[in-house]
């Protein structure tokens, strides 16, 4: 998804996190995320004020502010808003590993509960899912996960959608998926 950042045409939109009006001539972000009336697949875009995004989205207004050549008023403030909040946010994209917050969930692979704290491993519900707005995640086990994430490219793909782990914790992600 390619998400983007221009100046409002009108004044028409209103902030998905904050629901005030974006005035025309601000700079607005426009999250592209799957259309779920579109059965053909079709995105469509939520637009937030720069600094709602920062608090809101911040990890999908870095990647739009990445390919943005253009002026940002207050720029600074945005990036440091970016930099505080993009720990805290949830994962945008499978895989993505965690420590499992609950005792609720249950292994995809060998149905046993996931324990509080014990890392788990996220996965699609669906081959395709479009966006983590869509679809709800199968959890496993590091350790089951080896066959359904298992690799080199899964460890990578773990790191690039994964928040706040530690050193250790990728190390064991390695040696269980390695
Ligand atoms: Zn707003
Ligand atoms: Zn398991």
């Amino acid at each position: 998804m390619a998400h983007t950042i221009e100046t409002a045409r009108s004044g028409r939109a209103t902030c998905r996190t904050c629901r005030q009006a974006i005035a025309k001539g601000d700079l607005r972000f426009g999250e592209e995320t799957a259309n779920a009336f579109d059965d053909k697949g079709g995105t469509m875009r939520l637009w937030h004020h720069l600094a709602c995004a920062a608090k809101k989205k911040p990890t999908q207004l870095a990647e739009a502010l990445a390919t943005f050549d253009g002026e940002v008023p207050g720029r600074d403030e945005i990036e440091r808003t970016i930099a505080s909040e993009a720990p805290k946010q949830k994962p945008t994209s499978f895989p993505y590993a965690e420590r499992a917050p609950t005792a609720r969930s249950r292994c995809g692979e060998c149905q046993a509960a996931i324990e509080k704290g014990e890392l788990r491993v996220a996965t699609p519900r669906e081959a395709d899912p479009g966006g983590l707005a869509n679809v709800s995640a199968r959890y496993l086990h590091a350790r089951c996960a080896k066959g359904a994430a298992g690799g080199e490219d899964a460890l990578e793909a773990l790191r690039r959608n994964s928040k706040g782990l530690e050193a250790e914790e990728w190390e064991e992600l390695a040696r269980v998926l390695g």
